[in-house]
């Protein structure tokens, strides 16, 4: 509320009027105001926190009543560009279920005021945000099902490494296949999972199923430059703040005899200030087994850098947005280049994702990045596309 723009104003002052365009709302701080009909007949007196000419900010339409200062007044503005800020940044369904409320407000007012038919349609706006709310809803509907009926699949990237071009591991990504909708991508479904508590079926699912299908994966690795083969899976916050992920992860990883070194742990800055403590213990525990603890997305967070020593980190994996703008952004470059020595000198390995073309590989190997991914390698794959990938990239290399 401080952050509103103030209005003082003199006793007696009029703040608007009727028939005037409703462009903002307001709350009184100190002071009072009287409410006066067209006709000058005062309806209401308000005081200090009340608010006042929400109903024209919201339905577009002009002032039904005049508002006028009795005493000094400090008046907090909430102007309509403000609102509808607000309002974009809002999740769908709340977008859609402020939308169906306003429109229902306006029908009602029109058709009383015989201005507006009241079958009147949406605006294109407002028939988006339905069409982007319903498709919310629907998801949240299926998503817990799509667990039990085996529509999630895992796709692999391909991980190499920056100098020799060895192939050292892959990212499991998860998919949806939706029986209606098709295939949705996480970034579509894993904060509608997190925001359900679904998140921690969805973490194992991908977890027990990388884990099992790593056998057949592995058999591709190169072991070369004295990197160990790995498989990635990424874990939310709520998933590495859980105790009993460590159990789950031992027993996933005894079932398919898997050493505990081929598995790393993709997490984000977020993941880990989130519930410190508990997170850093998870961490301590999986580190001391052998799992790797890889950062993602590093240089997007704002979590400032001493967990760096504090949790037992092996590999930073700098943010695509970086790597993609190294050619044509100097501070891109730099933070890139940066974030390579500062890896280096705690130890830690670095992998470069998101790279699209062979430049930024080449100044990626200048600089010592150890591993890339991206697009140039391969995009993610089914399992059952893998092999023939692996036997394209060996005839291309020996020339067949
Ligand atoms: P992320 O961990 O940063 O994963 C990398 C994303 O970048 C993937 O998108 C991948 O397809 C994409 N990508 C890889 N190479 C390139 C490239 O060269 N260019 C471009 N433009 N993009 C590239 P995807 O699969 O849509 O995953 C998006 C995000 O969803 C992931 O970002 C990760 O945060 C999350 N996610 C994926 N799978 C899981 C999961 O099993 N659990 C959790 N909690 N999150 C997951
Ligand atoms: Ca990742
Ligand atoms: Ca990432």
């Amino acid at each position: 509320m401080t952050d509103l723009p103030r209005e003082r104003l003199a006793a007696d002052v009029v703040v608007f009027r009727v028939g005037d365009l409703g462009e903002s709302a307001y709350v009184i701080e100190e002071g009072c105001v009287e409410v006066l009909t067209a006709a000058g007949r005062r309806i209401a007196l308000l005081g200090e926190g009340a608010l006042f000419g929400e109903v024209a900010l919201l339905d577009r339409l002009q002032r039904t009543a005049t508002v006028r200062t009795l005493t000094p007044t400090t008046l907090l503005c909430i102007e309509r560009a403000h609102v509808e800020e607000l309002r974009k940044r809002s999740d769908p369904v709340i977008q859609y279920l402020l939308n169906l409320l306003l429109e229902r407000f306006r029908i009602a007012q029109g058709s009383a005021a015989g201005r507006r038919p009241p079958d009147a349609p949406l605006g294109k706006e407002a028939a988006d945000i339905e069409s982007a709310a319903l498709r919310t809803l629907t998801l949240t509907r299926d998503l817990g099902h799509a667990v039990d009926v085996d529509q999630l699949e895992l796709h692999y990237q391909p991980l190499c490494t920056c100098a020799a071009r060895s192939l050292v591991g892959y990212e499991a990504l998860v998919r949806w296949r939706h029986p209606t909708l098709g295939m949705i991508m996480p970034m579509e479904f894993i904060g509608l999972a997190e925001r359900t508590g679904l998140i921690h079926r969805i973490g194992r699912w991908v977890l027990r199923r990388a884990i099992a299908e790593w056998r057949q994966l592995r058999q591709y690795c190169e072991r070369r430059d004295g990197l160990h083969p790995f498989v990635s899976v990424n874990l939310s916050a709520a998933e590495v703040a859980d105790p009993g992920l460590v159990p789950f992860v031992d027993a996933c990883l005894a079932a398919h005899d898997v050493p505990p070194m081929e598995l790393k742990i993709e997490l984000t800055e977020t993941a880990i200030i989130e519930d410190r403590e508990k997170v850093a213990w998870v961490l301590e525990q999986l580190a001391g087994r052998g799992i790797m603890i890889a950062l993602d997305d590093f240089g997007t967070g704002y979590a400032g850098l001493e967990y760096l020593k504090a949790l037992p980190l092996s590999c930073l994996k700098i943010d695509k947005n970086f790597v993609q703008e190294m050619q044509t952004s100097l501070p891109s470059y730099e933070i890139v280049r940066a974030a390579v020595s500062l890896a280096w000198s705690l130890g830690l390995s670095t992998i470069a994702e998101g790279v699209e073309d062979e430049r930024t590989l080449g100044r990626l190997n200048e600089l010592g990045c150890d591993v890339v991914q991206g697009y140039l390698i391969a995009r993610p794959l089914p399992l059952a596309a893998v092999p023939g990938w692996v036997a394209g990239r060996a005839a291309a290399s020996s020339g067949v």
